[in-house]
């Protein structure tokens, strides 16, 4: 640099001068605050008055945390990590940006925690950008009708309570009813779908998360699923961001015009971290010490499920949220919170699960309000009366259980509520498709599988795929694509289950 010639400016000289003369000199504010008082992963922080809510702060040690509780002269702040002590008197840094989580798909068949740092072992995850955990959701003009169906592979569901895309369906009961393993289900169901899956873990056990992967991962759809994993040993600060996360993930797809489905397990945990949070940054307890915007946590979380309008690239996001109950009380704060907020329940109860009725749905209880309007018509036609059907055998079993009624119109019905019960009753991981789901229902109503003797209906459902599939397959595409079940398709499907029940009557017992 020092031999051009006196006189001229260098070229990197009159660069020099041309950013200074544009750069903003003067005064800058810089918002540095000061650690208060640190415990138990919460930290109070003074001087930092123009933080917002969810903002992210950083800590003199690197540390990440997020501002939860805005209080007149102080802010608490929940650390993300929170594996190295923060010392009072520190500085903090407000980075005037919100917490964010990568999306794009990157992320599919991925495993991570809420900030989308691998947990699988493998490379960094390339995002294709980072949008913000809380997000407004869609405005009601932005919004459709739930429409299209969300096949769950699951008999008693598709059948009796059928999701919609967009909808947001609660999974309820005990704890070990199979909750997860019933959205573990849906998800698997996916693998022939155009829905992208979110599977968010909160506060469950590694053990549990482990076996929800790895059924994922042998039976299929776990290249279009990411899981987001903040596991009970996880900071209560990943805990707590976890289902927003997992909803910004799922939203990206939903923004695209794809379809999505969300599974947050479990919002129970969730609200005991937040109640925890709460606790730590003197928020005042209400009811079952739940802080009082719990129920608007929820809302605005479940809020972001919706089904867009085609005018809005017409993608969906469905949501999946699971609770846990305690000896089938519904009526707990938390689960009434939640089955106001979402469009129906699916109850699973703890002496079906005893007795080996699994899922074990309580038909009785649960609900879904919106997804029938969504069920595949060939469906609706063929399954509209079974629940009906069922819960009156539910009934009629208990009177006669003490003896008194007979007849042949109360033996006929109790045969087929019995059957109708094996048909519900559905093993794991073995998802049914439409075709077999109506080939079943139409060959029931025609009277077939009364025909049967009762152990045999479980190998008939299990047989029937396989058995379309190789005699059938016109029909089955058919009926895949949309067909109406007219009367040479119900035909079919009827003789085909028949020569299964032939091949399996043995004498009735
Ligand atoms: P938790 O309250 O602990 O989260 P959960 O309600 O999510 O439990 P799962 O973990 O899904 O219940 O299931 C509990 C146990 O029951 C598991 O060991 C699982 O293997 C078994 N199980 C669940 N569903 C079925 C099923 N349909 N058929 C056979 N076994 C099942
Ligand atoms: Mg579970």
């Amino acid at each position: 640099m020092g031999n051009e010639a006196p006189g001229v400016a260098p070229d990197w000289l009159a660069r020099g001068r041309e950013a200074l003369a544009k750069a903003e000199l003067g005064p800058r504010v810089e918002t540095v605050g000061r650690v208060e008082s640190f415990a138990d992963g919460v930290a109070f922080v003074s001087g930092l008055p123009q933080v917002e809510l969810n903002e992210l702060l950083r800590f003199e040690n690197g540390e990440l945390g997020f501002a939860l509780a805005l209080e007149a002269d102080r802010i608490g702040v929940i650390l993300l990590d929170a594996s190295r002590v923060i010392e009072a008197g520190g500085r903090v840094l407000g980075t005037g940006e919100v917490a964010r989580a990568p999306v794009g798909p990157g992320l599919l068949g991925r495993i991570v925690d809420p900030l989308g740092r691998p947990l699988d072992g493998g490379d960094a995850i390339v995002a294709e950008a980072f949008h913000p955990i809380e997000r407004a959701a869609p405005t009601i003009i932005s919004r459709d009708r739930v429409s299209e169906p969300v096949a769950t592979g699951l008999l008693v569901v598709d059948s009796m309570f059928a999701l919609g895309r967009g909808q947001r369906e609660l999974i309820i009961g005990d704890r070990a009813t199979g909750k997860t393993s019933m959205a573990i289900d849906v998800i698997i169901n996916q693998r022939h779908s155009d829905i992208f899956c979110v599977y968010v873990a909160v506060g469950q056990r590694a053990t549990a998360i482990e076996r929800a992967i790895e059924a994922v991962r042998a039976n299929g759809a776990f290249e279009r699923t990411i899981f987001v994993v903040a596991s009970a040993a996880a900071s209560p600060g990943l805990q707590w961001i976890a289902p927003f996360a997992g909803f910004t993930m799922a939203e990206y797809f939903r923004d695209r015009g794809q379809d999505a489905l969300v599974v947050i397990d479990d919002l129970s945990k969730h609200a005991a971290t937040h109640r925890e949070l709460a606790l730590l940054t003197h928020e005042p307890p209400g009811r079952e010490a739940y802080p009082g915007d719990i129920f608007y946590l929820h809302a605005r979380l479940l809020e972001r499920a919706a089904k867009l309008a085609r005018e809005f690239g017409g993608g969906s996001l469905t949501a999946l949220p699971i609770a846990e109950t305690d000896a089938g009380n519904l009526s707990a704060y938390i689960p009434t919170n939640l089955i106001s907020i979402t469009d129906g329940q699916i109850v699973l109860d703890q002496r079906l699960f005893a007795a080996n009725r699994r899922p074990a749905v309580d038909v009785g209880l649960s609900v879904s309000r919106v997804g029938g309007k969504a069920q595949p018509g060939s469906l609706r036609r063929v399954s509209g009366k079974l629940r009906l059907q069922y819960t009156q055998f539910l009934e009629l079993e208990m009177f006669t259980r003490f003896g008194g009624m007979s007849g042949a119109r109360i033996k006929n019905e109790l045969v087929r509520g019995e059957r109708i019960r094996a048909l519900l009753t559905q093993p794991r991981y073995a998802p049914l498709r439409l075709a077999d789901q109506l080939a079943l229902l139409t060959a029931l109503e025609a009277g077939v599988i009364d025909e049967a003797p009762l152990e045999a209906v479980a190998e008939i459902r299990a047989r029937l795929p396989a058995h379309l599939d190789a005699t059938a397959p016109q029909c089955v595409a058919a009926l895949m694509g949309g067909a109406p079940l007219d009367e040479s398709l119900r035909g079919t499907l009827v003789a085909k289950v028949t020569e299964l029940v032939r091949e399996l009557r043995a004498p009735r017992t």
